[in-house]
């Protein structure tokens, strides 16, 4: 069975080889993740060209997302060696980039002082060590050490989202956002984003002209006012190294569920996000719990699961792509379509406001009832803008579905969307042709056989952009 759960893979130095991304992407690597809080923008543009030429070596689909910092908020930089921040141990925070140790902490945010209260939590790197603020002292604050651990290098700082006076995008983050776009990059992650106008502010081109735009939900703002991300975005992350320290951890699985299922209703992509096979960035296997949250996230109906340090820093990027690509496949074989659709059915559904939306949404509900009455091999869904095929996903079904587009950057995108395999092609212009293009196309690529039953989803009315018919089709 073709595996059904995408896999996005941050790129860092540990990847970043010719060598390494080819066999990141035959490992199962759908989508690559450049992270611009650890790149400058030549890097970044760099890394793009690095990951396109190398998926077009290997002749697979990969998408190029940008994950735009935002506010991101480092300390001065702990020796490389690492620096023991001893539990009940006092520290003082200052402002700068000055180097920090282990009693003098220097954060780079202005508003330090300011923005931050007694009382408040801080935490370092992806949350294991936490500073509980006591009180100001002259141009420091005064901290009590409440988790220790080993801190190196330049972790990030995570002050709760209510206290910080920064917005989301940053002026930096739509500079770079500039010169990605030149770039034609596939999709844009938005980091600490708090309501749907922080989204609206990036005012690219609506997808697929312009990028994917993936909302991280990571701080408890963005949860709250998650149906307005949701309306503005393309797809969205659960962002959970942040969202983890913003909440309760004993809450974070919950959230997950809860992000997941909003946004399946809605017909967007959702990633699930950090720490997923963590120790894999030393250890050459994962531990249970790790395979477990892997297995989970996918049984939640996360639409892709992704890798951080695992594949940017660590020893195994290979092989941890490998690891994720088995534990998914697996999971994804003991899915529940079923439960799911059903699920969906009941579910009050995001209902589109456009007219041609809600025609789509429509036939591919009627696709997904046929999925469970029939058996189908395949749903071939003839696309434009890729919003077919993402309503289609919605219904988690067990046929596969090919998302067919004669549009590159539909085709690129696609490589988030669940359960779907990306098919890029042209055809005659009336919809018989489209229809007979897709079926040759879907047996040439061995995913249907003659005798097999396939829906066709596609739109054959010349004016608007609706999919207003499905068809089953027997392959002859
Ligand atoms: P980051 O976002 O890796 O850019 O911090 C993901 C997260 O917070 O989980
Ligand atoms: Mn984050």
């Amino acid at each position: 069975m073709t595996r059904r759960t995408k896999i996005i893979c941050t790129i860092g130095p540990a990847s970043s080889s010719s060598a390494v991304l080819k066999d990141m992407i035959r490992a199962g690597m759908d989508v690559a993740r450049i992270g611009m809080a650890h790149s400058s923008i030549d890097e970044g543009l760099e890394l793009s060209r690095a990951i396109r030429s190398a998926a077009a070596d290997v002749g697979r689909p990969v998408g190029v997302l940008v994950d735009l910092p935002g506010p991101k908020i480092r300390v001065g930089a702990f020796d490389e060696d690492g620096v023991e921040l001893a539990t009940d141990s006092t520290i003082l925070l200052g402002v700068g980039n000055d180097a920090s140790t282990a009693t003098e902490v220097n954060v780079d945010y202005e508003g330090l002082l300011i923005d931050v209260q007694a009382g408040d939590d801080l935490a370092f790197g992806d949350g294991g060590v936490v500073a509980s603020v006591l009180q100001r002292k002259g141009d420091r604050l005064e901290a009590r050490i409440t988790s220790g651990g080993i801190v190196r290098g330049r972790p990030g700082v995570h002050i709760p989202s209510e206290r910080l006076s920064l917005a989301s995008p940053t002026d930096d983050d739509l500079v770079m956002l500039d010169a990605f776009l030149e770039e034609g990059v596939d999709m844009v992650a938005l980091s600490f984003v708090r309501s749907g106008s922080d989204v609206r502010r990036v005012a690219t081109e609506p997808h697929p002209r312009g990028p994917l735009i993936v909302a991280k939900i990571e701080c408890r703002a963005a949860v709250d006012n998650l149906d307005g991300i949701i309306e503005e975005s393309g797809a969205i992350m659960v962002a959970r190294g942040d969202l983890g320290a913003e909440c309760s951890l004993a809450e974070l699985p919950h959230l997950q569920k809860e992000i997941i299922r909003r946004c399946i209703a809605a017909g967007l992509p959702v990633i699930t996000a950090t720490q997923m096979l963590e120790t894999m960035i030393e250890s050459p296997s994962p531990t249970r719990a790790e395979a477990s949250d892997v297995a989970n996230a996918v049984f939640d109906g996360t639409s892709a699961v992704m890798l951080s340090g695992e594949t940017a820093i660590g020893k195994h990027p290979v092989r941890v792509v490998e690891t994720m690509a088995e534990i998914a496949s697996r999971a994804d074989e003991k899915f529940d379509h079923s439960a799911w659709a059903e699920r969906l059915q009941a579910m009050h559904l995001v209902g589109a406001t456009d007219p041609a939306a809600a025609i789509t949404n429509a036939m591919t509900a009627a696709a997904a009832r046929a999925c469970d009455e029939l058996d189908i091999a395949a749903i071939l869904a003839i696309s434009g803008s890729g919003f077919t095929v993402r309503s289609m996903a919605r219904f988690r079904p067990r046929a596969n579905i090919l998302g067919f587009t004669a549009n590159s950057n539909t085709f690129r995108q696609l490589t988030s969307s669940w359960g779907t395999v990306p098919m890029e092609f042209e055809s005659g212009p009336s919809y018989e042709d489209r229809v007979q293009e897709a079926v040759r196309r879907a047996v040439e690529s061995g995913h249907v056989k003659p005798g097999d039953l396939v829906g066709v989803l596609a739109g054959i009315a010349l004016s608007g952009a609706a999919t207003d018919v499905f068809r089953l089709v027997r392959v002859t």
